[in-house]
């Protein structure tokens, strides 16, 4: 277990570390040196940073810790999905899946110990929130996960346990950090977040300024579905996301995508797909179609073939873009935290 009260190194932002070069007396190229170390080298201890005095790496082990994560279990599918279950410095355990595709190493990150969204169709849902991760925590799952792969990681999906837009602050310090480039130069089109609908913070969003792409789980097109699939509907019905979603598109011009978990008789029939192609009419939208992945806690099963591919065939037949997705050892959410709700029973 990682130990010790002193700030993650990986919280400060590239402004801050230099801040605090500065304060401590130091140039603003010794900062620059020790960013290089974290984001490109990715040492694990303050004493491989060789090119420091001695006086530095002290300062940095009196104030800082490097680690943030210890690795409990890691499991590898036969297509190279890794799923990696880690230990924060207080013992909270998260998870965080890396694909392999064609393109690249893409990763799926958590942002929250648990989730307070409680969508009735996923595991992660009935573990509560216990505390909001912090940017460098986010920031970690890539570097460690890095180590286990031994190959860089490209892609990012914020789409782990969590609702990301629920701890935005923290989300936006970890968007800047892994796109800038002295950080992990990640192209923004290769992060995407998914959020469960926040209104509020999708609009806040819309001018954050990045081309960070966009996807909604929307799961449904209208309340009486959505209601019983995801509480969050209560507060935010699926008008006033449809709402959100045109003013994103209107301010950042960019298309979003809508997750739409395919479920058995819940969500899956032809009717509801004519309704959903009438609610998304005109949007610049893509919508991604997800076979179900069954979770013993949650009492759905996954739609049969043949109602995914008419739910699909009514999509195209009315214009909307949209893909049915093939499975892959992991799928989002209803997956994300399985390794972990198993690991605490
Ligand atoms: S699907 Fe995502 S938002 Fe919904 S309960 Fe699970 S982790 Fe939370």
């Amino acid at each position: 277990m990682i130990t010790g009260d002193h700030m993650l190194i990986y919280d400060l932002t590239h402004e801050e570390l230099i801040e605090f070069m500065l304060k401590n007396g130091h140039k603003k190229y010794r900062a620059e040196q020790i960013w290089q170390w974290l984001y490109k080298q990715k040492v694990e201890t303050f004493r491989e940073m060789n090119n420091l005095p001695e006086d530095i790496i002290e300062l940095l082990e009196s104030n800082f810790k490097i680690k943030a994560l210890e690795l409990v279990l890691k499991h590898i599918s036969a297509d190279g999905t890794i799923k990696a279950l880690y230990s924060l410095h207080d013992g909270h355990l998260i998870e965080s899946v890396l694909m392999k595709h064609h393109y690249g190493n893409s990763i799926c990150v958590t942002t929250q110990v648990g989730c307070n969204i409680g969508c009735s169709f996923c595991a992660s849902g009935l573990l509560k929130k216990k505390r909001d991760m912090t940017s460098g925590e986010i920031l970690a799952q890539i570097i460690e996960t890095e180590r286990i792969l031994k190959d860089r990681i490209a892609y990012v999906v914020v789409m782990g346990i969590g609702e990301p837009f629920d701890n935005y602050d923290e989300l936006m310090k970890f968007l800047y950090t892994i796109n800038h480039p002295k950080g992990l130069a990640i192209g923004a089109r290769h992060i995407t977040v998914s959020t469960s609908g926040i209104v509020p913070k999708i609009k806040e969003y819309a001018h954050m300024g990045l081309q960070v792409n966009l996807a909604i789980s929307l799961h449904a097109p209208n309340n009486e579905i959505r209601t019983k699939l995801m509480k969050i509907n209560q507060a935010y019905p699926v008008e006033e996301v449809i709402g959100a979603i045109k003013y994103y598109l209107s301010v950042a011009n960019r298309r979003v995508t809508i997750e739409y978990i395919l479920i058995d008789g819940v969500n899956d029939t032809v009717e509801t797909a004519l309704e959903l192609a009438r609610v998304l009419r005109g949007l610049n939208v893509y919508v991604n179609l997800i076979p179900y992945n069954e979770v013993l806690e949650a009492p759905y099963k996954r739609s049969s073939s043949e109602n995914m591919q008419n739910f699909y065939d009514v999509l195209m037949k009315h214009k909307i873009q949209v893909t049915l997705r093939k499975e892959q050892g992991h799928d989002i959410n209803a997956a994300c935290g399985q390794l972990r709700s198993q690991h605490l029973k």
